[in-house]
Formats: structure tokens, C-alpha cells, sequence
């Protein structure tokens, strides 16, 4: 038992600096410094004994899509280790609202204005005025969660004038079987035209091709934790 968890924390370790050395090569490639490009790293259904080892080799940045998943993990992993950033990655649901303010560092996931409305007037309530990024549904896929690239300007405006809401970048979910090179480009485009700085883009398929395209945060999962059932 103890030689098998030894084993999984050794290939964690092993995947989690495989990812950063990947992120470097990318960052020069790009010509952008190091550290360019912050390395989320999406522990979704993974539990304490995976995250910890990639905790124990330096990261601090987590991503989950739950609030609920994440309400049951991270709290008791906080008090252990410092300076952890929790960062929510997943469609936000308005009765979840105050939950995700109180947990999450960072918002990935504003996609609609009831959203906007609820954490504004949360992070009010709160006095946690967290830094958030639109997400914006670039394959204007109908399944997926986001604005329609046509209706980021106006509805990033909205959420800065009329919610108040720190919005420091640009989010995007490419469609699946789909070159993401244009999709990150078109992102980085929108985030140029609104004069944000962040663009939040790239997952374990891709994220070299978006660090080369201007991400500064990459979401990686499966390359570091291994595949999900
Ligand atoms: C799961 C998830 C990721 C990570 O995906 P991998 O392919 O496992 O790296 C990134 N972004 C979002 C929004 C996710 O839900």
C-alpha cells in the first residue's frame, strides 16, 4: 500500500514537471517571458491523496468545475498548505453564487448577466471583490456555456459599468474536434478590442498552441492527474 502511493505521488510529481517544462519551452518559443503563462492546475474529480503530491512539488493555482465538489476538498487542504488559489473553472449556477464567492480566489466562468448580477451583489455582501474573466463560447456552440463572440463587447461593458465587476480577461472552451489555433486567436482579438489583459485558454490537448497565441493562464487536468473516468 504505502509503495503504491509512493508510486502515484512520484508519477504526479513527474507529469506536474513534464507540464511546466512544456509551459517554458512554449513561453520561449513565443518570445515571452517566463512565467508568461500560469499553470491552473484542474484537480476536478480528484481527491486529496492525487493533489497533494502536486502541492508537495510547488504548485499552489487549482482549477475545479464544482462548487459543491470543491466546497467538500479544499477547505481542509487550505488549512494544511498556504497560499493556495482556488480558482472556478465551470458554469456558475445563480443559487451557487454566494458559495462560489466565499471559496473561490478567481471566477473563469461569467457567461450571462443573471450570473453577473448574483456575484456582484455577492462579492458586495462579501466585501471579496474577486477578479473574473467572461467566458466566451468562440464555436458559438449551442451546448456549451458562454457569450457569443458578437456579444462579448457589449456584455463585458455591462459587467463593468453596470455590476462593477473586476473583469480582467477573456476565457474560451474551443469545440472538441476543432483546430483551437483560430479559436484563441479570435479570443485574444475580443480582449485586445475591451483592452483586457488576461486571456484564460488552453487545456492539457492544447495549451502549447495557446501559450503561443497569448494565454496567460492554462487550465491542464488530465496531463498532470491522468485521464478521468
Ligand atoms: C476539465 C477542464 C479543463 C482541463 O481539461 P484537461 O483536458 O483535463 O486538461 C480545463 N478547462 C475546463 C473548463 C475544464 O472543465
Amino acid at each position: 500500500m504505502q509503495n503504491t502511493v509512493e508510486n502515484m505521488s512520484k508519477a504526479l510529481k513527474d507529469n506536474f514537471e513534464a507540464v511546466q517544462e512544456q509551459i517554458k519551452c512554449a513561453e520561449e518559443e513565443a518570445g515571452r517571458e517566463e512565467g508568461a503563462a500560469q499553470l491552473i492546475a484542474v484537480s476536478k474529480t480528484y481527491d486529496a491523496i492525487s493533489i497533494e503530491p502536486v502541492i508537495e512539488a510547488g504548485q499552489r493555482i487549482f482549477g475545479e468545475n464544482r462548487v459543491q465538489e470543491a466546497q467538500g476538498k479544499w477547505p481542509e487542504l487550505r488549512e494544511k498548505y498556504s497560499n493556495i488559489e482556488l480558482h472556478l473553472i465551470g458554469p456558475l449556477q445563480s443559487n451557487k453564487s454566494a458559495d462560489a464567492v466565499a471559496l473561490f480566489d478567481v471566477i473563469h466562468t461569467v457567461d450571462r448577466e443573471k450570473i453577473a448580477k448574483t456575484l456582484s451583489q455577492e462579492m458586495e455582501k462579501q466585501g471579496r471583490h474577486l477578479p473574473c474573466f467572461v467566458q466566451v463560447n468562440t464555436g458559438e456552440e449551442l451546448q456549451k456555456a458562454g457569450i457569443a463572440p458578437s456579444d462579448a463587447v457589449v456584455f463585458v461593458k455591462k459587467c463593468q459599468t453596470e455590476y462593477g465587476l473586476n473583469i480582467v480577461g477573456l476565457m474560451c472552451i474551443p469545440p472538441v474536434d476543432e483546430n483551437p489555433g483560430p479559436h484563441f486567436a479570435l479570443l485574444r482579438d475580443l480582449a485586445k478590442q475591451l483592452e483586457l489583459e488576461q486571456l484564460s485558454q488552453g487545456m492539457s490537448g492544447d495549451y502549447k498552441t495557446a501559450i503561443l497565441m497569448g494565454a496567460t493562464h492554462v487550465r491542464v487536468g488530465s496531463a498532470i492527474f491522468g485521464a478521468r473516468d
